[in-house]
């Protein structure tokens, strides 16, 4: 069937591929990727030959125009490099192109680096937020903490092993007391999840460089109910120790 259909595929394991992601890029008539190679390794490997087309949201308006009109009579697949389209990755355009042109559009789901992190890390997901990268910059990096550390939700960025150490020490300065967890390399040989508060975790990872793919979560605000629990606690020592002195003075 004519259309686009945005095909996740692995962020490490080539296991991870699914079914109908190996049926899709089969039966498709050609893949718009982001990097031509990286894309041919993974056909490749799946033993699928096809025209690859690079795109990326900056592509020219005309070369954009002349794919979605191609979708009305041919099957396109969109891949990343690795994980799901249009997260941290491009597309939206694309997408936002064939919904106005009346294309059809569908997903294949799969892996996501930054769904995989929050099922890992163990921190409070009843709600979450992606937030994509930090800022490189110092000052912008502390002020999208500011501003995001006074939502009520996990946090969810994409990291780099590079500054990993700057946005930790970031976070120390500005959401001292919030539980972080690091998910490195994930599917990968040296998959690992780290968690503690960003004083801890930063001294960490300077005596221990990381490398490596990164997801860093930053949990949410002190729960209500466990300060409430704390309160009644409270509550009930200073009651106890009151209740003699009451005594004497009567
Ligand atoms: N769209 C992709 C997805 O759904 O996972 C993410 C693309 S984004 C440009 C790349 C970032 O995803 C990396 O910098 C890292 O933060 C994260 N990432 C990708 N693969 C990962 C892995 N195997 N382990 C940890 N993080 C990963």
């Amino acid at each position: 069937e004519p259309g686009l259909y945005i095909v996740a595929t692995p962020i490490g394991n080539l296991g991870d591929i699914t079914l109908r992601a190996v049926d899709v890029l089969r039966a498709c008539d050609g893949v718009a990727c982001e990097d031509t190679r990286v894309t041919g390794k993974l056909l490749k490997h799946l033993g699928i030959s096809k025209p690859l087309w690079r795109y990326d949201d900056h592509s020219e308006h005309r070369d954009r125009g002349r794919l979605v009109e191609s979708m009305r009579t041919r099957a396109v697949a969109l891949v990343s490099d690795a994980g799901t389209p249009l997260v941290s990755d491009p597309g939206y355009r694309l997408v936002n192109d064939c919904r106005a042109e009346g294309i059809p559009v569908t997903a294949l789901p799969g892996a996501c680096a930054a769904v995989m992190g929050l099922s890992l890390s163990g921190l409070p997901n009843d709600r979450f937020m992606f937030a994509g990268f930090l800022p490189a910059k110092d000052k912008a990096r502390r002020e999208m903490l500011e501003e995001l550390g006074g939502i009520d939700t996990t946090l969810v960025f994409y990291e780099t092993a590079p500054r990993l150490l700057k946005s930790l020490d970031a976070i120390e300065q500005v959401l001292p007391h919030r539980e972080v967890a690091v998910a490195r390399e994930l599917t990968k040989l040296h998959e690992e999840v780290r968690r503690g508060l960003p004083h801890g975790l930063r001294a960490y990872f300077e005596s221990h460089p990381p490398k490596g793919e990164i997801v860093l979560l930053v949990g949410p605000p002190i729960p209500m109910e466990a300060s409430e629990a704390d309160a009644d606690i409270l509550l009930r020592d200073a009651l106890a120790t009151l209740k003699p002195s009451q005594a004497a003075a009567r």
